[in-house]
């Protein structure tokens, strides 16, 4: 395993140098000169030396951004100008994607068959939004005031944007919100997680090549305090947050001081419901790869499955055969289907899940711990779980794991499966698996959850809007409606003067 990943394909990126932040369109190490390692999730040890942000960066950074906001030449850059730099971005992130898959499948343990399966959504959503830069536009209203008064709307950059970003798709999470950002004609500043910076910095080296002036985005990695630096500043006019839940109240509390725009994208706990009716070979895969891709490690997993009673047993039996021909392995093998979960701190979270899950009377059909044989026992793997004879109120259905766990529990009833889906603080996602419509429409309907997938789970597109309901968070990512987070409105009433004879 070390020859794959350590040395027969090493990205260029990873040259043994200190890897900087990226500050006006310099390489900088932090003010305080400290670094962090980042590390390898396959083999346990650091990949490289990152420049640790503080409160002082954050400083830098943010007038970086607050400048070319307001004085650089990206002011002058006109829809089309915004357009041709996303265009040209999205052609460098092709040219370039194959050390950028490395880089996340290395820093965080993605697959790199799964990583490097995104080169087209990554480059789809930059033509996306570089398509809706050239398609802002406000509106003339009809006022009904007196006099010779005309109304219309001006839409305008928000201004300079902080996003926050987990780990686990550090490169699409990055372009995410970076070209949304830039097609509004806002500046950025962008803190991937700690556990997987490589390829977010690599991303801020092929800004500038494309053309985006020094300043506009500025990627800065770091801990939590620079993350909660950005919250609280008062030169960053809109926060876009990813990551949990917890975190995500932190932010709208200190964003509340200097009144920032916030959208938060947060935790799941998402129901996915098997009828009897469903095309059981499709769902069978469906149901497992709905938690398992990525390991688990996606926030609209549907990790709590619902199979109608009368095909429960089979199903979850399946599912388990299903779960035990994965292929759990080294990441870069391109045969591997789950690599590692990120980090040591992630696996002891998964592990105590699955201690607290066996506690409660679970059953583990398949997997139910950490793989401590052969080569992967150096890395953080845990086999793919199906725990059966779960209820609702055990923890492992309640709470999200982020692990590759799935929480199998029977139900009778439309209108049953329906309470029980939305019994959860949570609403991002939802699958649903029927031949029936009109039961596919009634729990579509039914769900408090911003995606419903039917007979599919996690199909993402950068035109499909994407969300929170309740403590999933607001705001919505991807489709047009994204845009609305990146601009505000100006009203303009203009008046015509009178005509003196
Ligand atoms: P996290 O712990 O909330 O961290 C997210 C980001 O916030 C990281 O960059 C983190 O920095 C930073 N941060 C930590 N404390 C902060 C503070 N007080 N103020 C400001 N920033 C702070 O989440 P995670 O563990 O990285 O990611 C997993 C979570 O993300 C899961 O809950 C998952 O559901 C959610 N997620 C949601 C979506 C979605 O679209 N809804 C997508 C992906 C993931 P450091 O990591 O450097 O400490
Ligand atoms: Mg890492």
């Amino acid at each position: 395993m070390g020859s794959l990943t350590e040395q027969a394909l090493k990205p260029a990126f990873l040259d043994g140098k200190p890897k900087l932040m990226l500050i006006d369109g310099k390489h900088v190490a932090a003010e305080s000169g400290k670094t962090f390692q980042t590390i390898n999730p396959t083999t346990g040890k650091p990949l490289a030396d990152v420049a640790q942000a503080g409160p002082a960066d954050i400083d830098k950074a943010v007038a970086a951004a607050r400048r070319a906001f307001d004085e650089g030449p990206w002011r002058k850059f006109s829809p089309f100008d915004r357009q041709a730099v996303l265009l040209k971005l999205a052609d460098l992130l092709d040219r370039h994607f194959d050390e950028l898959a490395m880089l996340d499948t290395m820093d965080m343990g993605g697959p790199i068959a799964s990583t490097s399966a995104r080169r087209r959504r990554g480059i789809a959503m930059l033509r996306f939004y570089a398509g809706l830069a050239t398609s802002l536009h406000g509106q003339t209203i009809d006022n009904s005031q007196a006099g010779d008064i005309f109304t219309y709307t001006l839409r305008e950059p928000v201004g300079v944007v902080a996003a926050i970003n987990p780990w686990n798709g550090p490169l699409g999470l990055a372009i995410w919100k970076i070209a949304p950002a830039l097609a509004a004609g806002c500046t950025i500043v962008l803190k991937p997680a700690e556990q997987a910076p490589l390829s977010p910095l690599r991303l801020g080296e092929l800004c500038l090549e494309a053309g985006i002036p020094p300043g506009v985005v500025n990627i800065v990695a770091g801990f939590g305090d620079a993350g909660a630096a950005l919250a609280s500043h008062p030169g960053i006019d809109k926060i876009a947050f990813t990551g949990s839940t917890e975190v995500g109240q932190h932010i709208i509390r200190a964003s509340a001081g200097t009144m920032k725009r916030v959208s938060v994208e947060l935790g799941g706990k998402s129901p996915n419901i098997v009828f009897a009716d469903a095309d059981l070979d499709e769902a069978v895969p469906g149901a497992a790869m709905a938690v398992f891709a990525n390991s688990g490690q996606i926030c609209s997993a549907g990790t709590r499955l619902f199979v109608e009673r009368k095909i429960h047993d089979e199903f979850v039996a399946r599912v388990a055969a299903y779960a035990k021909t994965l292929r759990v392995g080294n990441p870069m093998d391109p045969n591997t289907q789950l690599g590692p979960l990120v980090s040591g701190e992630q696996l002891e979270r998964v592990t105590d899940y699955l201690a607290k899950g066996k506690a409660d009377g679970a059953r583990a059909l398949s997997g139910g711990s950490r793989i401590t044989e052969g080569e992967l026992a150096a890395g953080y793997f845990v086999a793919p779980t199906i725990f059966a004879d779960v209820n609702d109120s055990m923890s492992i259905a309640r709470e999200e794991i982020f692990g590759p766990v799935i929480s199998a529990m029977p139900f009778d009833t439309v209108d049953e499966v329906i309470r029980r889906g939305n019994a959860t603080e949570y609403g991002l996602g939802a699958g649903v698996w029927t031949r029936d419509m009109g039961n596919a429409q009634r729990v579509s309907r039914g769900l408090r959850t911003g995606t419903v997938w039917v007979n599919c789970y996690q199909v993402m597109d950068a035109a499909v809007p994407f969300g929170g309901y309740k403590m999933s968070g607001y705001g919505r990512e991807s489709g047009t409606e994204h845009m609305d987070e990146y601009l505000q409105t100006k009203a303009v009433w203009l008046k015509n003067p009178p005509i003196r004879l």
